[in-house]
């Protein structure tokens, strides 16, 4: 029987590049799914994938976690309505607007950056908090960058956010210590996707890991077996299944 059977798993970034692959895996080791992104058609081409490798169709929530932020409140309580329990939090989301010096930051890029990469962490952590604690072996991932730990000229709208997202997630790692629940922070290194196709656009796609390179990495984390905390993984890529 794939391991993930039975489990329930709610994955943000799912309609593209390395969440959707991620979801993809998870799928394949028996999760039932529930994708988050805003994006209706990538979804469906997620939900493709994942039934192609054999998964459980998976739940689409199109859904922007900046313009739409209140309704991430609703997640965790719908999805023990429909599943009566939710086993993994996968947070992949994220914005990378553009690279600037931090004088010339413009508000709207900043309220985005803020909105996907700081505040919808915090927001699913309020709204999975207590399924996942309740879960029997609950399992939390959120994606985070290097340039968070190494602050970099232009990186600061991205980074900035990112840093206090993962001091958020340490805390919250901190809080539910003695709990079943693992919680970490995972960082993919450079992969081949639309995000780090905006950051470093003369940069040849082929010679970077792909999404499904990363994702196996990625769903051990999910893994009853795994019993990191608070961490911060960098995951290494390895040659797709
Ligand atoms: P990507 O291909 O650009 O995918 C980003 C995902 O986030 C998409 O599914 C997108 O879906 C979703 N998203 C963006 N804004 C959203 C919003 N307002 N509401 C809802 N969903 C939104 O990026 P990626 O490279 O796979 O990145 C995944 C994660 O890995 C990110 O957290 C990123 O910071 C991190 N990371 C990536 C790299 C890399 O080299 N690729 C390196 C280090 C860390 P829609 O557009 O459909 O909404």
């Amino acid at each position: 029987m794939p391991s993930l059977t039975g489990q329930v798993a709610l994955v943000t970034g799912a309609s593209r590049g390395i969440g959707a692959a991620l979801a993809v895996e998870l799928a394949r080791r028996g999760a039932q799914c529930v994708l988050v992104a805003r994006t209706q058609g990538g979804l469906e081409e997620t939900d493709d994938a994942i039934r192609a490798a054999g998964g459980l169709p998976a739940t689409l929530l199109p859904l922007d976690l900046q313009k739409r932020a209140q309704d991430i409140d609703m997640l965790g309580p719908s999805i023990v309505a429909r599943f009566g329990r939710l086993d993994i939090l996968v947070h992949a989301a994220g914005v990378l607007p553009k690279l600037t010096p931090v004088a010339h930051i413009q508000p709207r890029d900043m309220e985005e950056s803020l909105a996907v990469n700081f505040s919808a962490a915090w927001r699913l952590i309020r709204t999975c908090d207590p399924p996942l604690r309740a879960a029997p072996a609950g399992r939390a991932v959120v994606l985070t960058d290097a340039v968070a730990e190494a602050p970099a000229a232009y990186w600061g709208l991205y980074g900035a956010a990112k840093a206090g997202m993962d001091h958020l997630v340490r805390c919250w790692a901190a809080e539910v210590a003695t709990t079943p629940l693992r919680v970490n922070l995972a960082d993919p290194g450079p992969v081949a996707t639309g995000l780090r196709a905006n950051a470093f656009p003369g940069q040849d796609p082929a010679r970077l890991a792909r999404p499904e390179d990363v994702a196996p990495a990625l769903a051990d984390l999910c893994e009853a077996s795994e019993a990191r905390h608070g961490a911060t993984i960098r995951v290494a890529a390895q040659a797709a299944r």
